[in-house]
């Protein structure tokens, strides 16, 4: 379906959120151009850095080769010589795409759009829900300042982004409908259309146990979603790591002592940061070394006070205005 695949394409270059070359683009999706009309426009790309036209995975560096032509020095494929028009890239138009779907939603504030800080934007109110678009869901978990900023007394925030892999259902909690960009929207007639007006959004499938219900965490939390971290899916944690990671969940954010998280958890050590440490044995090991990774992520560390938290667990409703 042209239309899918095009609206697709939007989805991913607003996700990128910086020009792509044409030579990364499948046929499939170059198909799709001439239906995105102006939603697209030509760019112009950092020419010092293209990504390797050999395996389109790494950004790299880009030299004159000492004979007029350029060379990228992938990291992995070495040197690969650039042909002229690899250079060539395109761009989504953000204010078509901000302003198409604030008709899509009937955003009709007189106020404009208003961003509010780097990849999130205040589209306006839709029936009287403020609607928020955010280039990345884990932005908006990192901050939960954000959401307050536009948290009024009634009414449910309304969060549009892409979708994060392995993310479904409500993601955010009470208070806040997430619409996922790809599946709650689609193209139409040079515009763009909401599909299905009212509801909540999908209750988590029960059937996959990795499906984020706490922020990030599983409803056990013996998983969690971290795309910076590991982009290929979810990290599989040990029972004591989802134990201190539950724990750390309940104090919503509040810094505590490492003492009281490890008594709720129910483990004899006194940091939470014990249950992580990779041990000499397990050097190397991907999984291990993810997981600290995760806990590194998350956890906030005063180490003088010894004091832990997760800002990600903090309750929208009860964080300062
Ligand atoms: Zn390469």
């Amino acid at each position: 379906m042209a239309a899918h695949d095009a609206w697709a394409l939007v989805c991913r270059l607003f996700a990128g959120g910086t020009p792509v070359l044409h030579a990364s683009l499948s046929p499939r999706e170059l198909g799709t151009l001439p239906a995105l009309g102006r939603a697209v426009r030509p760019a112009a790309l950092d020419q010092r850095f293209l990504l390797c036209p050999y395996c389109q995975q790494h950004r790299a560096q880009v030299w004159g080769d000492g004979r007029g032509g350029r060379t990228c020095h992938c990291p992995e494929c070495g040197p690969v010589s650039v042909a002229a028009d690899d250079g060539a890239a395109l761009a989504l138009d953000e204010d078509w795409l901000r302003r198409k779907l604030r008709l899509a939603l009937s955003i009709e504030s007189r106020d404009g759009i208003d961003a509010l800080g780097d990849g999130v934007w205040r589209l306006g109110d839709s029936r009287c829900s403020p609607v928020l678009l955010a280039r990345d869901l884990i932005r908006l978990w990192r901050e939960p300042a954000l959401l307050e900023r536009v948290r009024i007394a009634s009414g449910t925030i309304r969060v549009v982004t892409p979708k994060p892999r392995e993310t479904r259902g409500a993601p955010f909690g009470p208070g806040v409908e997430w619409l996922a960009l790809e599946d709650r929207f689609t193209l139409y007639g040079g515009g763009i259309s909401f599909l299905g007006a009212t509801g909540a959004p999908p209750a988590p499938q029960a059937s996959d146990p990795t499906t984020p219900v706490h922020g990030p965490f599983s409803a056990d939390f013996r998983w969690v979603i971290l795309p910076n971290v590991w982009p290929s899916g979810p990290i599989r944690l040990t029972e004591a790591q989802a134990a201190v990671f539950r724990s750390l969940w309940s104090f919503q954010g509040e810094p505590m002592s490492g003492e009281r998280i490890m008594r709720r958890a129910g483990l004899k050590s006194d940091k939470p940061i014990d249950v992580f440490k990779v041990k000499a044995r397990d050097k190397g090991k991907p999984e291990v070394e993810r997981r600290l990774a995760a806990y590194h992520a998350l956890v906030l560390t005063q180490q003088r006070a010894g004091l832990y938290s997760m800002p990600c667990a903090a309750a929208p409703s009860l964080a300062p205005v």
